[in-house]
């Protein structure tokens, strides 16, 4: 061993072992968030537990960013890449959980409550000057509010209110440049493998959200229906529309697109006149998002005039698609095989659902790793975190570790991987592309 490869062991065993005598604290805390769900820019009680924790981890928090947002930087004091660590502060609604909120229906069935407590771990491992003074550049802790993309109507009235301009809680962050100045982000998400594994996601669909409203006329539904234009009619032709193009939509681009109708029509005895539709457009890349939206709007707007009806599109930014870098992952690699061992290694395979860490990878090198300790399918009433020390505390001590990797050395491979990475977006770039998605169209023939 070198001299410089035996002290960063050494301090990779300071981490490790702080990080275990905090155990019970963290543990607590994750299951605390885990019992107390909370959806997207309502997470006001966690963000106050994580803010406490951090405190008490000797961190000087900045609340109520982007809302609920609870941020702390930790700096060596030496110039050196900054990198962020992040944990989502938000639950689902799903109120068939045993655990869901009896008043919201909220429930932590995507296991972000994890994430708070590996981010947290990490913090504990690296606040230490003897870790410190070994390292360049400087680590920040992220709680980031809203990641999953529910309760449009409301972060809408949010956003007509000004308090933000995108409904997700990762895009308020970059918009409010609170990722100027950071260089890499590392998160850890919880899978339910039921493997003990930590394994670092690829790539992720990105998506368009699209509200929809056919305007017909009302008569009698079965005096009259000649006086009457059937807005439901209308969108269902425009589904058959959209199902008709699945043709054209090439393996490679993973197309999902899932409408629902939020309103069918308001009496059965009169002609619906107010039908409205939501759907996500999802897709591997920008390019193959923006014509699967083209052939959605043709078949939304071909629906309308067949019927004679008129239909209102109002499209909003999803996420963009993630693309992760393998090379940070194979150096969080390195980490698992300290921690674990051969067998917790692996990757995830392209995921057709959506994130918006994919508009965080849009602009830096981003990791989003996996760890297997839960069960029952995610976002369902049966999801349960059944590994709690390997998705906080072992968690925790492969972030810590990777931000030991990246930064020790005068932070040598931290450097190479800002270095050598070819970022989609700039940020004013990512910023722009963001406002183009959002569109209104009135159709009325
Ligand atoms: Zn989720
Ligand atoms: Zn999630």
């Amino acid at each position: 061993m070198t001299d410089a490869s035996h002290e960063i062991a050494s301090a990779k065993l300071i981490a490790a072992t702080a990080i275990e005598e905090r155990t019970d604290d963290l543990i607590r805390l994750a299951k605390d968030i885990w019992n107390h769900p909370e959806p997207g820019f309502r997470e006001h009680r966690t963000a106050k537990k994580t803010a406490e924790f951090m405190r008490a981890t000797g961190l000087e928090p900045r609340e109520g960013v982007a809302i609920t947002g609870v941020v702390a930087r930790l700096d060596t004091g030496r110039p050196g890449p900054h990198i962020a660590i992040m944990g989502e502060l938000d639950s689902l609604i799903v109120p068939e959980h045993r655990l869901a909120d009896p008043e919201t229906g909220a429930a932590h069935v995507c296991g972000h409550n994890i994430q708070i407590g590996n981010m947290l771990a990490a913090a504990v491992g690296l606040s230490n000057p003897a870790i410190l003074e070994k390292l360049n550049g400087s680590v920040t802790f992220m709680a980031v509010p809203a990641e999953e993309y529910i309760e449009i109507e409301y972060r809408e009235g949010l956003r007509d209110s000004g308090d933000i301009e995108f409904l997700s809680g990762k895009q308020e962050f970059i918009r409010l440049g609170e990722l100027d100045n950071v260089d890499i982000s590392l998160l850890t998400h919880a899978e339910p493998s039921g493997e003990t594994a930590l394994r670092p996601g690829t790539s992720h669909n990105g998506m368009i959200a699209k509200n929809v409203r056919f305007l017909g006329r009302s008569a009698h539904a079965g005096g009259a229906p000649h006086l009457g234009v059937n807005a439901l009619n209308a969108a269902n032709l425009a589904m058959q529309g959209i199902a008709l193009q699945r043709e054209t939509f090439r393996e490679e681009d993973r197309i999902r697109i899932h409408p629902i109708i939020t309103r069918g029509g308001d009496a059965v005895s009169s002609v619906p006149a107010n039908v409205t539709m939501e759907m996500f457009i999802r897709a591997a890349s920008v390019k193959a998002m923006k014509d699967a939206e083209t052939k959605v709007d043709q078949a939304l707007r071909a629906g309308a005039m067949a019927i004679g009806a008129g239909v209102e599109i109002s499209t909003s930014p999803g996420y963009m698609p993630s693309k992760f870098c393998e090379e940070l992952n194979k150096i969080y690699d390195e980490s698992v095989v300290e921690l674990i061992g051969e067998s917790a290694l692996g990757r995830m395979p392209h995921r057709t659902s959506s994130t918006d860490m994919g508009d965080v990878s849009a602009i830096m090198p981003a990791m989003q790793s996996y760890a297997g300790g839960a069960s029952g399918r995610t976002h369902s009433n049966e999801f349960e975190i059944t590994d709690w020390d390997l998705d906080v505390v072992v968690a925790g001590k492969a972030l810590a570790f990777t931000v030991m990797s990246l930064l020790s050395d005068d932070a040598k491979r931290g450097r190479k991987i800002i270095a050598e990475f070819e970022a989609p977006f700039t940020i004013a770039g990512y910023l722009a592309a963001l406002r183009e998605f959002r569109q209104r169209e009135s159709w009325s023939g």
